[in-house]
């Protein structure tokens, strides 16, 4: 694969890795949290920079971001790969999403189709590894054929599908069966997030 263009510096590490302090991790995190969360379209998240939780959540994500977002670059790309006309500039971001909504919307990734580059926000803690490719596609889909679940989504969802290897909605007539499509395993958002191994060895792979 060619090698991605690195956007920023939340795809590669900062290099004086060792020598960081906790706290120093705590505010590279928290800067990542806010240079996100203008990013996603809903207001009134839920977030308290002083609870104990989520400062270790902001320290780990500090630490660790990079290598999320690296790897949802690398699976948007392979997204890129299914297109031979351009398409729109487009960014993935690892972000807790379920975390800070309201647990009642449910929602794994977002495509923020209002700004630019488009963002993809995955929230890869509520998914199993193995399936983080599956709501990239997902999300994607919707960057090339705009929002809703119609049937320019539903195109642009069953080239994606045919072309990474994934059952193509071919069965599903209606827009509630092409929103959770394709089906990815779930994780646990709050162990991953931590830092908690959720699926023993399996978490190296991010
Ligand atoms: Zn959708």
């Amino acid at each position: 694969m060619v090698p991605p263009v690195l956007p920023s510096d939340w795809y590669q590490l900062p290099p004086s890795l060792p020598e960081w302090s906790e706290e120093r991790w705590l505010e590279r995190g928290y800067s990542y949290y806010q240079q996100i969360q203008p990013l996603i379209p809903y207001r009134h998240l839920r977030f308290d920079i002083d609870s104990a939780i989520w400062r270790r959540r902001l320290v780990w994500i500090g630490q660790n971001i990079h290598r999320l977002n690296q790897r949802l670059w690398e699976l948007t790309q392979s997204c890129f790969d299914c297109f031979l006309t351009t398409c729109p500039p487009i960014r993935p971001w690892a972000f807790p999403l379920g975390l800070v909504l309201q647990p009642d919307l449910k929602l794994a990734g977002l495509c923020n189709l209002d700004i630019s580059p488009i963002a993809l926000i995955i929230d890869v803690g509520q998914i199993s590894p193995e399936d983080w490719l599956r709501v990239v596609v997902h999300e994607f889909a919707h960057a090339v054929s705009g929002a809703g679940h119609g049937p320019d989504f539903q195109s642009a969802l069953t080239h994606l599908c045919i072309g990474l290897g994934f059952p193509p909605p071919v069965t599903l007539s209606n827009a509630q069966g092409l929103r959770q499509w394709p089906p990815y395993r779930p994780s646990r958002q709050t162990t991953f997030w931590s830092g908690e191994p959720t699926y023993g060895s399996s978490n190296l792979i991010i």
